[in-house]
């Protein structure tokens, strides 16, 4: 057994495990990736402690990814010119320190064929994934390279830092790369940038990757510039820390499948109404641990209740705010998303929940919602038993072609949230 994990001050979202354990099942590797919570004045005692019980190697997040380097032997050139360490090997000659998020940028930029040479790069943020940009930049032959800080002149003195406001003056950029942890979850709608900047570049990437759209990465896409978020920069490096704990190397194959592994990391319930998808996401949620929304509340959130879209503006207009709130659904990580039971119908919905989600259909037998569906508030089943029925015959194969998992929902909600739960695990192997 490879036994590896993760240390940082604060590790409840963090999605290593899964990513590491996945690269261990394609491996045929037995790896086991657990996470270490400390304080800083913890850090040298479980570095110990974690290499004398046999560990490889760990990562290191905020905040210690500069405050490891002393309790190291030996740095790599990349961890050495970025100052940060996201990599320990525990070695018999001594523990060294690697930076692969260097790696997992320069792979990031590959895949979507931002090229740096000859280019004016512009760096937000002055932290340990901006170093890491920076120097990357300078090693690919960037143009001009410069990060922009709240306080430029607090700035290493290594790198080149300038503000905001001179940012907001210049003519152009080629590639705007956000280092800064504007616009991650839950701070959604924050965007470290203003329009007038967006508008100037050529392309922009965002480190972050939760939302896997942010708020900076939504304006570029509505201006047609190229754009690319942080997750597959997350799945590469830990690619590179994988090959440096276990000596394997792993393909960029197997980067994509964990890539695909992850970003489908959101459980998306479609199915009938009254088919038990709130009722059977709420607890799926509690039980995984994770977020829950319901796209019909987000849209009565938004616009009020269905009954009165409905009779005010018509189908259409509801299945346009049905769209709208599953791409915002979409953008979620590791949230179980019940939707409306006519979302089958929006083709582009059901594209967008599967970019990032596994479908599975609750499927309620007939007889079933014949008898237990309230039909009060559900303008589609005004008809009653009839419709129904009629809705039924529409809808099911709708729901088989689109699910990966189907749960039959023949018992109580808590049977089909543990079925759901081993249908899951048994898919995601
Ligand atoms: P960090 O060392 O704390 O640095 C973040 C930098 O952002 C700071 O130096 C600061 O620069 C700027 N900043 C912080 N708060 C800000 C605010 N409220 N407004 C504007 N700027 C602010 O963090 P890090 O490790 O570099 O991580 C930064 C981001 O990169 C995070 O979002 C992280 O998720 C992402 N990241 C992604 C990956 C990946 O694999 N995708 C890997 C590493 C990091 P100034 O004080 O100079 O303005």
């Amino acid at each position: 057994m490879v036994k590896a994990g993760l240390i940082g001050e604060k590790l409840t979202h963090s999605l290593s495990p899964q990513l590491h354990e996945k690269y261990g099942r394609l491996a045929g590797l037995d790896i086991a990736y657990t996470l270490h919570e400390t304080a800083t004045d913890g850090l040298a005692a479980l570095l110990e402690r974690l290499e004398a019980d046999g560990y490889a190697g760990v990562n290191v997040t905020i905040p210690y990814k500069k405050t490891v380097v002393p309790y190291l032997a030996w740095l790599s050139p990349e961890a050495q010119s970025i100052g940060a360490v996201n990599t320990i090997r525990f070695d018999s000659g001594g523990r060294t320190g690697h930076n692969t998020d260097y790696f997992g940028l320069k792979s990031l930029l590959e895949r979507n064929g931002f090229r740096l040479a000859g280019r004016r790069v512009a760096i937000l943020g002055t932290g340990g994934a901006a170093r890491c940009a920076y120097f990357l930049a300078r090693d690919e032959g960037a143009a001009e390279v410069f990060t922009v800080s709240r306080r430029p002149e607090e700035a290493d003195s290594d790198i080149t830092a300038i503000s905001y406001a001179a940012l907001e003056r210049m003519s152009s950029i080629d590639v705007l790369i956000n280092a800064t942890p504007i616009g991650m979850y839950p701070h959604v709608s924050a965007c470290p940038v203003s329009d007038v900047v967006i508008q100037k570049c050529g392309a922009v990437v965002d480190t972050i990757y939760n939302p896997a759209e942010t708020a900076l990465l939504k304006k570029a896409a509505a201006l047609g510039i190229p754009h690319a978020n942080g997750l597959w920069m997350l799945c590469a490096q830990a690619l590179a820390s994988e090959q440096i704990w276990t000596g394997r190397p792993f393909t960029m194959e197997e980067c994509a499948a964990v890539y695909d592994y992850i970003r489908r990391s959101n459980i998306v319930l479609i199915g009938m109404p009254g088919s038990g998808k709130s009722t059977v996401g709420s607890l799926l949620a509690e039980r995984l641990g994770r977020g829950f929304v319901d796209t019909d509340a987000m849209v009565e959130a938004a616009h009020g209740p269905i009954p009165r879209i409905f009779a005010q503006h018509g189908e259409a207009v509801f299945r346009q705010y049905e769209l709208d709130a599953a791409r915002k659904a979409a953008g979620y990580m590791r949230t179980v998303i019940s939707t409306g039971g006519g979302i089958v119908h929006t083709e582009a919905a059901m594209q967008a929940l599967r970019e990032t989600g596994i479908v599975v259909y609750i499927d309620r037998p007939l007889e079933r919602l014949l008898s237990e569906t309230d039909t009060s508030g559900r303008p589609l089943l005004a008809g009653g038993k009839s419709a129904i029925a009629a809705l039924y015959q529409k809808r099911h194969h709708l729901y088989q072609e689109y699910a990966d998992i189907i749960s039959e929902n023949t018992a109580d909600a808590s049977a089909c949230a543990q079925d759901i739960t081993i249908k899951l695990e048994e898919y995601l192997k």
